[in-house]
């Protein structure tokens, strides 16, 4: 089918702004430096996951499911938004996340629980001893059994539930990100803004490549960069394999080989993607505040303060925008800032010192 004919609803508000950062481009040099707000899609917060929701859930409503059910770790806003987006559209809900079930309610998970999805926690810490490759097995059968289990027990009770990957990773949700670069291409071309560089997180790999095919197939003049958010991340030939299942799902008419796939990892001694998937570090924080400082917009420790301290670094560095601009697209996140062990870390950060505090106490 072609992209333009598969069914969509507008699970937030797309059209999401594209913005100038006047004080960080004044910082770095002449050249223009843009931020495309998807941490402002309406819904729940916002964030990327909204855009490939209109897909998955007009998917959902077509094929007569009568719940979502998803995947993640336990601070995915990725479950954040597909809850939102059933409770948006009168479906049930359950949002399976890895990992033993927190002490301390934080972050997206107080979120979750306002909105009263189910949640389900597979708690896999029996296999922490085992070697990484074992554990990893097992912990993925383990997951599918539960699942299963899961599935089974709704259906007995006459629900039907769409099982949503990760991420919402997939043909059907990549449609969301091709679609995003004709809104893109518009607004630029009503601000002209001549960008060379589009500048992406790199996750479960369904926004950056949504973006790579809608680039592709719509002729934009921008390319798209990806950052890796984690060390472990999928493969150029993993993506290139399923950029060419979207080209021939849709009929785009490309082809792509891993080569043509462009990820910037950063320094060596300290990647972008920092030492594991939402583990705090330092110069993830420092990136948050250098933002929030400069422009009064807030990343996320877990995504978008990695995706960005790769988009400044390449300013700074000379590989992107050297004569030209470049546009960063926020893909939102930053209940996780609220996130326990997030939190835990910024207090030796920005509270541990008495900089630009002042304390009156009446005696
Ligand atoms: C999921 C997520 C990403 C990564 O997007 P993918 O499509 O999974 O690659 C980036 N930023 C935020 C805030 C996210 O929640």
């Amino acid at each position: 089918m072609q992209i333009e004919h598969l069914p969509k609803v507008e699970v937030g508000s797309c059209n999401t702004p594209l913005q100038l950062l006047p004080h960080l481009t004044g910082d770095l040099g002449k050249n223009k430096l843009y931020i495309k707000r998807d941490d402002l899609t309406g819904l729940a917060l916002g964030g990327n996951k909204t855009r490939k929701l209109d897909y998955l859930v007009a998917y959902a409503l077509e094929n007569g499911y009568t719940t979502l059910m998803t995947f993640g770790g336990v601070q995915t806003n990725h479950g954040r938004l597909t809850v939102a987006a059933a409770v948006k559209y009168g479906l049930k809900s359950i949002l399976v996340l890895k990992g033993a079930k927190p002490d301390y309610m934080s972050g997206n998970l107080l979120l979750d629980r306002l909105m009263d999805t189910e949640l389900v926690f597979v708690d896999t810490t029996a296999y922490d001893h085992l070697p990484p490759a074992e554990r990893a097995a097992k912990s993925q059968a383990y997951l599918e059994e539960c699942t299963r289990k899961l599935v089974a027990e709704k259906e007995a009770q006459g629900e039907k539930v769409l099982n949503i990957p990760v991420g919402g990773q997939g043909v059907i949700g990549a449609a969301g990100y091709i679609q995003a670069v004709p809104e893109l291409m518009r607004q630029m071309e009503e601000q002209g803004i001549q960008a060379k560089h589009l500048v992406v997180g790199y996750g479960s790999t369904g926004t950056f490549a949504g973006l790579w095919a809608g680039a592709k197939y719509y002729n934009a003049p921008f390319e798209v960069i990806g950052i890796p958010i984690e060390p472990d991340y999928h493969s150029l030939q993993q993506t290139a394999d399923f950029l060419n299942q979207i080209s021939e799902t849709y009929d785009m008419g490309f082809t792509c080989t891993p080569e043509e796939i462009h990820l910037e990892l950063g320094p060596a001694e300290a990647p972008y993607g920092g030492a594991g998937y939402n583990l705090p570090d330092r110069e993830t924080w420092e990136t948050i505040a250098h933002l929030a400082r400069s422009e009064g917009v807030f990343l996320d420790p877990c995504y978008t303060g990695k995706s960005f301290r790769g988009f400044v670094d390449l300013v700074r560095r000379g590989k992107i925008a050297a004569d030209s601009g470049a546009i960063f697209l926020d893909t939102g996140g930053a209940p996780g800032l609220w996130g326990r062990e997030q939190l835990d870390f910024a207090q030796g950060l920005f509270w541990n010192d008495d900089r630009n505090i002042t304390v009156f106490k009446a005696q």
